[in-house]
């Protein structure tokens, strides 16, 4: 765990003076932490706009000890409309806790967003988040992927990890529509792209964006799915942000591929279906690209 005087500093070392950047705490679960607050307050200082993304269980007395205008989102996970949903999923009791602490947050007057990550387990109940969130007074929704399942090469995956992929028809069929639904009431949905059409252009948020995710051990990747993997851009040493050389990610972020994304083709190749002649049937977006529906 990163101590006081690390987390402080390697929070600053992500700060520029006048330039807009959003700061994300999330885990693991960060209100573990025993000084994510003061995190936060760091954080407020540098001028990022702050989210703590957050199972619900709001350690360390979380949501006593810190008020709205420290923070500009407070999110919670849930994978399911109610417990039976939930809670097979996300572990005993969650959905209870998770809505009881949603409930007291908003109550206290925080901007509260939900996060729903889609698996083949769930998503045929994503249409009744909707009353939910209207329930709960959640005014911006999150949909994420767990992973999406092509017709070629499953066998490098285990049974688990398939079971849990979502068929792509499904996600297509399903996601853009639930978050129609919910912009008409009121409410904003962020989901991530994943399919290209053939007009839309492919960019690689590594070339076209700056994003830094810090692990604790110091590891700093602009990609999020090569995280378990050492092909880390920078390494933070002695509380200063070291650019390594070698095969690091940003070698491949360049490679111009059919598929789209190449390192969702090296690391999800399931992901890709193909046609007879051998195309791609989909190019696969980057996974940061995300739609936006407002409300309507
Ligand atoms: S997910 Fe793919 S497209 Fe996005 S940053 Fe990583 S390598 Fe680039």
């Amino acid at each position: 765990m990163l101590s006081r005087t690390e987390l402080e500093a390697w929070i600053r070392l992500f700060a520029e003076p006048g330039k807009k950047s959003n700061i994300v705490f999330l885990g693991g679960e960060p209100t573990m932490h025993p000084d994510l607050i003061h995190g936060v307050k760091v954080a407020r200082e540098c001028g990022f706009t702050i989210t703590v993304d957050s199972n619900g269980y709001m350690f360390h007395d979380f949501l006593e000890r810190i008020t709205p205008d420290m923070l500009d989102y407070l999110s919670f996970s849930l994978d399911g409309p109610d417990s039976e949903i939930n809670d097979p999923i996300r572990g005993n009791g969650v959905f209870g806790v998770c809505t009881a602490n949603l409930k007291k947050a908003i109550s206290k007057g925080f901007n509260t967003s939900l996060i729903y990550t889609v698996s083949n387990e769930n998503i045929d109940h994503l249409p009744r988040m909707i009353p939910l969130l209207q329930d709960l007074g959640v005014k911006r929704f999150f949909i994420q992927v767990i992973g999406l399942r092509g017709s070629s090469a499953q066998k490098n995956r285990d049974n688990k990890s398939k079971q849990l992929q979502v068929d792509p028809q499904q996600w297509l069929d399903v996601v853009p529509e639930v978050a129609r639904q919910a912009g008409q009431r009121g409410i904003t949905v962020i989901y991530p792209k994943v399919f290209l059409s053939d007009e839309e252009i492919f960019e690689c948020a590594g070339h076209v964006a700056e994003n830094f995710f810090v692990f604790p051990n110091g590891r700093v990747y602009q990609c999020p799915l090569c995280e378990d993997y050492s092909v880390h851009s920078y390494e933070i040493n002695n509380n200063r942000l070291v650019r390594l050389d070698g095969l690091t990610e940003e070698r491949f972020f360049s490679l111009d591929i059919a598929e789209g994304c190449v390192m969702n083709k090296l690391l999800q190749p399931e992901t890709i279906s193909y046609r007879p002649d051998g195309s791609p049937l989909h190019r696969i977006s980057c996974c940061l690209l995300k739609q936006r529906v407002d409300p309507t």
